[in-house]
């Protein structure tokens, strides 16, 4: 199999399988990347040790292999393989300086939105979030001082959508602005941000990447050289380095990736329709649905759906909780993106220190319920749903 450098050609499923794993890189040919936990390296030339691998946190031969692996998926230059997506959103802010201004969509992951109102306003850096579902106004938000532009499409939980290539062309106009693309939701089997002009592409591998609820990481794919000679210094610096398990566990799950996106879109799309039929159910949010707002761009930009699906129950707080436990197959958990189905209140977990008024606006109530189907049978899922709200509203 050729070079990472040269799998452009492959399709995606074929490179989620051997990207950057190429037996000839193993001194035993394996056909599984090998879990190297030596830290340290016997150097054959002590007056060059820096040749190849020295230390652990610079460089290890099953985190490089995932690397490789996730540039590869995504078209990009480089991978840098982090602890967790928080952990690559700590990095990203540390490439600004003191006076520099973040310009965020208005709804991001809760950890995102954190980062940015306490460490980097810590560091003296100006945020603003902006509904980036309006181009226009979100464009006219650029600032002089703007090096950053964070965007999280489709967004959590709302699954609002935002245009990647009309704010990449806004971001392109203006010298020296970073426009880094949440991919966390769609994964690079559904959607291509680079393709779209991201300068970086950002993920939680926690959620679908891995797949798999048992490994906690993030990653970043970046083209130009600079920036990721920039990140590369901030990780090894701080630490911000992952567990040769856990890739090697990331690495496993991206060679089913293909396969369970397909499936978590189809279990997705069929429980959001069954459910925007269901007499007790007053609203469904799905990029499947022609009653998303944004129906038409999610068809244009990403060629999937993820398992993500918003569901507003009638009744009142009794009920949406009645309804989870319920439930026997999806499982009342927080967190998404995983084999197993979840069904969370997303105004008790996520955006529970968002104050009532911001989060009604951002379209979360105390009802709202964010399913996360997974990759069971879809009539086995349809008919939990269905017994679960016959049991509470009887
Ligand atoms: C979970 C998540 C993160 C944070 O990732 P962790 O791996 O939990 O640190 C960032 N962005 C999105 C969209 C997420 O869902």
């Amino acid at each position: 199999m050729c070079d990472s450098n040269e799998t452009g050609s492959l399709s995606f499923d074929t490179k989620a399988i051997h990207a950057g794993q190429e037996h000839e890189r193993w001194s035993n040919a394996e056909i599984v990347p090998p879990i190297v936990t030596s830290v340290t390296y016997y150097q054959k030339d002590p007056t060059n040790i820096f040749a190849g691998y020295c230390y652990g946190r610079d460089g290890n031969p099953t985190r490089d292999a995932l690397a490789r692996c996730l540039a590869a998926l995504d078209n990009g230059k480089y991978g840098l393989i982090f602890p967790s997506g928080c952990a690559t959103t700590t990095a990203v802010i540390h490439l600004l300086q003191t006076g520099d201004h973040i310009l965020s969509c208005s709804e991001t992951y809760g950890g995102t939105r954190t980062i940015f109102l306490t460490q980097a306003k810590m560091q003296g850096i100006e945020v603003d979030f902006v509904d980036s579902t309006n181009v226009e106004l979100f464009a006219s938000a650029i600032k002089p001082n703007t090096r950053l532009i964070w965007l999280e499409t489709p967004s959590n939980p709302c699954l609002k959508i935002s245009d990647i290539a009309a704010i990449a062309k806004a971001a392109r106009s203006h010298k020296d602005i970073i426009f880094v693309v949440d991919n966390t939701l769609m994964t690079s089997y559904f959607q291509q941000p680079m393709q779209l002009g991201a300068d970086i592409v950002m993920y939680s591998l926690t959620k679908y990447m891995n797949g798999h609820n048992d490994v906690l990481a993030g990653a970043l794919v970046i083209n130009d050289s600079k920036i990721y000679e920039d990140l590369k210094l901030i990780q090894v610096k701080f630490g911000l380095t992952c567990s040769p398990f856990d890739c090697f566990l990331v690495n496993r799950g991206l060679k089913t990736l293909p396969l369970r996106m397909n499936k978590h879109c189809e279990n997705g799309t069929a429980v959001a329709r069954y459910l925007e039929k269901h007499p007790k159910v007053v609203k469904v949010i799905h990029p499947g649905l022609p009653s998303h707002p944004q129906y038409e761009l999610a068809k244009k930009q990403s060629s999937g759906y993820c398992g993500l699906v918003v569901v507003q129950l009638s009744g009142t707080i009794n009920e949406a909780t009645k309804f989870i436990h319920n439930l026997k197959v999806f499982l009342s958990s927080d967190s998404f993106g995983t084999c197993t189905s979840f069904a969370v209140l997303p105004a008790y977990a996520s955006h529970i220190d968002v104050p009532k008024e911001v989060r009604e606006q951002l379209g979360i109530f105390e009802t709202t319920v964010r399913l996360s189907v997974g990759i069971e049978n879809t009539d086995d899922l349809i008919k939990d749903l269905e017994q679960a709200l016959v049991k509470t509203f009887e």
